[in-house]
């Protein structure tokens, strides 16, 4: 069941990291069995990390603390609708629910537009913004097969 309180939280630590001048206007809270299990901010230019969402800062907390690389019936606050990046790592990560307070046309009208990378995601290779081309290698290692024939496989 979803409580306020938790989207409250998240929300103020949002806030407060804009506040501090530690990042974007982000924040998210990994809860499970009533409990915050995990937390996260937008820490992209005060870590020079382009990949440090609130969203994947907390799921990554959240996991630390599990011990496990899923977060089986955890609910995710995350103050902001979740961009791609986000959104792929939640679905690894499989929550129970997520939910999220303002929306990503809220987040454009500040300067966050992710529309377009869900675009891109959509567009042919070869028309993408950032070329991405396949390219297959000649080493006669192949880790696929490693991988189908390993037995200390750990499947996710
Ligand atoms: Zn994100």
């Amino acid at each position: 069941m979803h409580e306020v309180r938790w989207m409250n939280e998240a929300i103020q630590l949002a806030y407060r990291n804009v506040e501090s001048g530690n990042g974007g206007p982000f924040g998210a809270i990994v809860v499970k069995d009533g409990k915050v299990i995990g937390t996260g901010v937008n820490e992209v230019t005060s870590h020079n990390d382009p990949t440090a969402h609130a969203e994947v800062q907390a799921i990554r907390e959240a996991c630390r603390l599990l011990g496990s690389f899923q977060l089986t019936d955890c609910d995710i606050y995350t103050s902001c609708e979740p961009c791609p990046m986000c959104l792929g790592a939640i679905y690894w990560a499989r929550p129970r629910a997520v939910y999220f307070s303002f929306d990503r046309g809220e987040a454009a009208s500040i300067g966050f537009d992710d529309a377009f990378i869900y675009d891109e995601i959509g567009a042919p290779l070869e028309q993408r913004r950032i070329p991405m081309h396949r390219l297959q290698g000649d080493t006669a290692e192949d880790p696929f097969v490693l991988w189908r024939t390993s037995h200390g496989r750990v499947e996710y």
